[in-house]
């Protein structure tokens, strides 16, 4: 079984540091199960390669072994493709050999470590019981570019097919301890097997590798599955656990980010200075005050094909799906439930094919980058940025400004100034329970004007709803547009 992990950030050489193996030496490693080695077949400044090349022991594995399956199985446990493939192995491999890059420390190149830098890793011969589907839809949502080749199951007889084995190299920019995460934690999860009884520290294992990725990724549920050995009560345990640690995305609450404000909306006096109020008899509420705002500078932005990222139960698709201008809809969230209800609410089940390829709605995260969200003209960003940690706003600049890079970002979230005015209010409370901040006008400012000069936008900014003269108006609004 072999990994290479290849880096083209200069000076290369710097992964030795990471993966505290110096390049050049060849180093061995005995294992309870056979030995790692860890050598370099390239080491230059433009570019480094290590690889951990693993030798599975089939026979000392199960010499000694009694019981069932040391009788029942005799020749598979010395025919068998243990010593061939990525496995569990290689997972427990990984963390024998690479324990501090895998922390995500290092004591020499410490900034280097938490930077995203562009890498590259290949595994030989991965088993991948799913499929090559399953395959993407484990890796992608992460962020990385993959290139597979199906291996035949003889080379010398094509006529019996491929085997499920797959060389595939993952590409991405990220930091090198989540790329050697997430292999720990998939690899094992493709294979569907495991070399070890998988018992309670199992589900520890994956909630603390799973930490900051597993919860928003959309196949969460199969990867617990598939990691915990199909075994019930550690997948309810894992899961119960991950929904409690959520974000509160999955929550009925989340999907409506208003509720709090919607029943402190009786104090606004929507009419009163709302930009575009018309006077009508009923005051619209905030929540309509910001979707008509961002729709308009949708339509103003001349934008076909737009992204609503964070879109949650569908209420700004639902406008978009009305006005004819909008060729192409995509709506994105984490929370399975909200994009149901989203489901429903823009009939896509009853929905004409026209209507239905018009219309996509696609679960992911705005943490990770997703090539399904590049090329789009513009993306609105209605009341999410306050829903994701401040440590990890950094990763959703880059995946919206770097990667997807739409023309036009039209991006809005709470006015904390504004709180003050909502006497239900308690002093320092957020808005929603699972705001994890809530700017100013001018921390949102200095913000998005950072973000515009590093990603090359210009931005210019408005209020929604009625302004205080003193604490200006209750939402803010940024609209980006793309300058390079
Ligand atoms: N834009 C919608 C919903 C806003 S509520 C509206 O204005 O009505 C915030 C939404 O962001 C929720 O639906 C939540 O599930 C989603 N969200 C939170 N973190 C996310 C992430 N990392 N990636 C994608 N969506 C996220």
């Amino acid at each position: 079984m072999l990994l290479t992990i290849t880096t083209t950030h200069q000076p290369a050489t710097d992964l030795g540091y990471l993966l505290v193996k110096n390049p050049a030496r060849v180093q061995e490693f005995e294992l309870s199960f056979g030995k790692a080695v860890v050598f370099y077949p390239e080491a230059s400044e433009e570019c480094c390669t290590a690889a951990l090349l693993l030798e599975v022991d089939p026979v000392g594995l199960v010499r000694g072994r009694q019981g069932p399956a040391g009788e029942g199985r005799q020749l598979e446990q010395y025919v068998n493709d243990r010593p061939y493939v990525a496995s569990s192995f290689m997972s427990v491999a990984l963390a024998a050999v690479f324990r501090t890059a895998l922390s995500g420390k290092s004591k020499e190149r410490p900034e280097l470590a938490e930077a995203a830098i562009p890498l590259e890793a290949t595994l030989t011969a991965l088993p991948c019981r799913g499929g090559e589907g399953f395959l993407r839809r484990l890796f992608e949502p992460l962020g990385y570019r993959l290139d597979l080749q199906r291996l035949p199951l003889d080379s010398q007889h094509p006529e019996w097919g491929s085997s499920p084995y797959f060389t595939v190299t993952l590409a991405a920019e990220c930091r090198l301890c989540d790329l050697l995460t997430h292999l720990y934690v998939l690899v094992p999860v493709l294979d569907q097997d495991k070399h070890y009884w998988v018992g309670e520290d199992e589900v520890e294992k994956l909630l603390r590798f799973g930490e900051g990725w597993l919860n928003a990724h959309p196949e969460k549920k199969e990867i617990t599955r598939r990691y915990l050995q199909r075994r019930p009560s550690l997948i309810r345990q894992a899961l119960a656990r991950l929904a409690a640690e959520d974000t509160g995305a999955d929550e009925e609450e989340t999907s409506n980010p208003d509720r709090l404000e919607a029943q402190m909306e009786t104090q606004i006096d929507a009419s009163a200075s709302a930009p575009g109020a018309t006077g009508e008899d009923k005051p619209r509420s905030l929540n309509d005050q910001r979707l008509e705002a961002v729709l308009a500078a949708l339509r103003e932005s001349g934008a076909r094909r737009v992204l609503d990222l964070g879109c949650g139960e569908g209420r700004l698709l639902e406008r978009l799906m009305r006005q004819n201008c909008f060729q192409e809809i995509v709506g994105l969230d984490v929370s399975y439930r909200a994009m149901e209800i989203a489901q429903r609410r823009l009939h896509l089940d009853r929905a004409s094919d026209r209507q239905r390829e018009r219309v996509r709605l696609l679960h992911g995260a705005l943490t990770y980058r997703d090539r399904r969200l590049e090329g789009f003209d513009a993306a609105a960003v209605v009341e999410v940025i306050e829903h994701l940690d401040l440590p990890r706003l950094a990763a959703f600049e880059r995946v919206l400004f770097e990667c997807a890079r739409p023309g036009v970002v039209v991006l809005s979230t709470p006015n904390a100034e504004y709180n003050v005015r909502w006497p239900s209010l308690p002093a320092g409370r957020f808005r929603h329970r699972d705001h994890r901040f809530e700017w100013s006008r001018s921390e949102f400012q200095t913000w998005a004007e950072a973000v515009a000069g590093r990603f090359g936008y210009t931005v210019q900014f408005s209020p929604i709803g009625p302004i205080d003269p003193e604490v200006g108006s209750p939402t803010q609004m940024a609209v980006f547009t793309r300058s390079t």
